[in-house]
């Protein structure tokens, strides 16, 4: 029977020293650090992503700042908006909440994120700086957040043969990159990859990332591997991961579930991404 990977309650941990870290800022005289959230239409997922980033800035002492724009705006209306906040001091990072509706190009918007606000790490600066393995940019915040996991339970990637599965721009890509920096050994798998179950089976870690529900079932898991579960979507009205946990876990010497796995550790990242930006604002250390 595997151990959880609590995201919860890592993140209670990483909220509560962030939350000490602003207080004494503060208490110091310096203004709070500030997020910049902008939701365009109405989607209800984004909405819940949008809120819950919003309520764990309040937490922590983060001021969040809301822009709420109808489905229809124009992409330069939004293109504007960014470059405002761009030059605006009293803002240390800028997220747009993607998917974006169809008429709005998102690489346009992300590439006019200021590489120094872009707190989600989407920037091609910041993944260049990932490449690089440079201290200086942000790192995308689920795979942020999953190398804090990992970190908290002594998990050490070192060497280990790790299996990606989903390629996509936010999760799959970085986090290969970033678990390469960190001395894993990765393979990455796809939709058009010839057999899956070779790669997962082959794995000492096992990340899915694909939002296929129940895609990693039992037989495609090695005997005492660390799964870790990033996918999210709904199967019989609940909320699932990639991963068959019921049977997997039986299987895995560790595993994080969905939700209160990854989820949360992606908004604890953010938050640290938001004050590692703040800092470099007002050039604390
Ligand atoms: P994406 O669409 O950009 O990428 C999906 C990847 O999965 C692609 O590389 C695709 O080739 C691969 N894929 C799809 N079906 C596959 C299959 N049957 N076999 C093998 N590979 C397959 O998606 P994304 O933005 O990377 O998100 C992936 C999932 O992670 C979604 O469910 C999303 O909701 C979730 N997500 C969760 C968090 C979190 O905080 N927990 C954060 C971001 C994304």
């Amino acid at each position: 029977m595997a151990t959880i990977l609590d995201g919860r309650e890592v993140s209670k941990i990483y909220r509560e020293k962030l939350k000490k870290e602003i207080g004494e800022y503060k208490s110091k005289g310096y203004r709070e650090p500030a997020l910049a959230v902008i939701l365009v239409g109405d989607d209800p997922a984004s909405q819940v992503y949008v809120n819950n980033k919003r309520k764990a800035c309040q937490q922590v002492g983060i001021k969040s700042l809301f822009y709420h724009l109808p489905e229809d705006t124009s992409e330069e209306k939004l293109l504007n908006l960014v470059r405002e906040l761009n030059e605006d001091p009293e803002v240390d990072g800028i997220l747009v909440q993607l998917p974006l509706p169809k008429h709005i190009n998102p690489q346009k918007v992300i590439e006019t994120i200021a590489p120094d606000k872009d707190v989600d790490g989407f920037h091609p600066e910041n993944m260049g700086k990932l490449i690089a393995n440079l201290d200086s940019g942000f790192v995308p915040c689920t795979p942020l957040g999953i190398k804090i996991l990992l970190d908290h339970y002594g998990i050490d990637v070192k060497g280990k043969d790790t299996t990606i599965v989903g390629a996509g721009y936010i999760v799959g890509k970085p986090l290969s990159v970033l678990m390469l920096n960190m001395d894993a050994t990765i393979t990455v798998c796809h939709i058009y990859t010839k057999d899956l179950k070779k790669h997962t089976l082959n794995a000492d870690i096992l990340v899915s990332a694909t939002g296929v529900a129940h895609l990693i079932k039992e037989d495609m898991v090695k005997e005492g591997a660390i799964v870790i579960d990033v996918g999210i979507s709904k199967k019989d009205g609940k909320i699932v991961g990639d991963v068959d946990f019921e049977r997997v876990k039986e299987k895995a010497s560790y595993i994080t579930p969905v939700p209160g796995g990854v989820g949360p550790m992606t908004v604890t990242a953010l938050l640290l991404n938001t004050v590692k930006a703040y800092k470099m604002h007002l050039e604390l250390s």
